[in-house]
């Protein structure tokens, strides 16, 4: 929870800044996600062209020195323009896992590799650039819409933010808002469901257009509309993309190119998901499981949190 609550707490300090006018979307990263004990190793390296292989060896983790490890020995590797869908249980470290990638944390042991890298050697600016981070919970700034979707590339144009909104299926219900692109929203704004602001993070993605997205799903249902909206535009924002997707609805899980079942013992199996169902073990399990208890085939979860 802490990744998620440090961004607000900078709040205030990057209004200051926008005001007065410190616009650089680098800057903008500085404040939004640096974790102050964090920093460049000296020497670190400024990636030039990234194909988002992503790899993790031996990788573990704590989050405090007397805590039981979250991962343990996890090792796995993400192709690059692989989409991978992790599951597993609330509570085993899918969040986690997705936070060292960008560095949020740092390892305990083992690497994580960006394309054969050790992610220690690269810039965090560098890094960073690299990866969209959809959130489950989306924090909007104070603000207006297009303001909010620029953070995603704090030189944009109004066109690049329209073409932004249009493919994170966020257009539509922005021109219905009072005034559209220029709609107040956050705290003192236009209130906006849960896929809408799901749906303005994509957009800022887009305009960033990384070559690695991680995607942590939302646990609670979006009205159907969300739902719909934000499955649509994940499939655009994937393609050719390295994405790591924390998959909480089958529908996501079935498009995956692999689904990565997490447990105690780290990974604990692989596969897609007609090979996951004939292994007949965990995810076949979680899946009828859910099956049993949801009516519906249509979405079931295949792991409530
Ligand atoms: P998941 O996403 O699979 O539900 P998380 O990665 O959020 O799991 O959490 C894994 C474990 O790490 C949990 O036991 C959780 O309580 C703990 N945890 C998560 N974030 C923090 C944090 N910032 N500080 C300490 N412990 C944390
Ligand atoms: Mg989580």
């Amino acid at each position: 929870i802490g990744i998620l609550i440090e961004p607000i707490q900078r709040l205030v300090n990057f209004a200051r800044l926008y005001q007065e006018g410190i616009t650089g979307f680098d800057r903008f990263m500085d404040i939004l996600e640096v974790e102050p004990d964090i920093q460049d190793t000296p020497g670190a390296i400024e990636l030039k062209h990234v194909h988002g292989h992503v790899e993790f060896i031996d990788a573990s983790f704590r989050y405090n020195v007397n805590d039981d490890a979250v991962l343990k020995n996890v090792s796995l590797h993400i192709k690059a323009g692989e989409y991978v869908a992790l599951v597993g249980p609330s509570g085993i470290g899918k969040s986690t896992l997705c936070s060292l990638i960008p560095r949020f944390y740092e390892l305990n042991e083992g690497a994580i590799l960006l394309d054969g890298r050790n992610i220690k050697e690269i810039s965090l600016r560098s890094l960073r650039r690299n990866i969209g981070f959809v959130q489950q919970d989306v924090y909007l700034f104070a603000g207006t819409v297009s303001d909010n979707i620029r953070y995603g590339k704090m030189d944009a144009t109004m066109d690049e933010i329209v073409e932004a909104a249009k493919k994170a299926n966020a257009h539509d219900f922005i021109m219905e808002l009072p005034d559209g692109y220029d709609t107040d929203i956050g705290q003192r704004g236009v209130k906006l469901s849960g896929g809408q602001k799901q749906r303005l993070s994509i957009a800022r993605v887009f305009l960033k257009n990384p070559p690695i997205i991680i995607f942590d799903e939302a646990t609670s249902s979006l009205d159907n509309e969300s739902e719909k909206a934000v499955q649509d535009s994940l499939e655009t924002l994937t393609h050719n993309r390295t994405t790591l997707v924390i998959a909480h609805r089958l529908s996501t899980v079935r498009n995956a190119h692999r689904i990565i079942v997490l447990a105690d013992n780290g990974v604990d199996e692989q596969g897609t998901h007609d090979e996951l169902l004939a292994m007949n073990g965990t995810y076949a399990n979680l899946y009828n499981m859910q099956l049993i208890n949801v009516n519906t085939l249509e979405h079931p979860a295949v792991v409530k949190d």
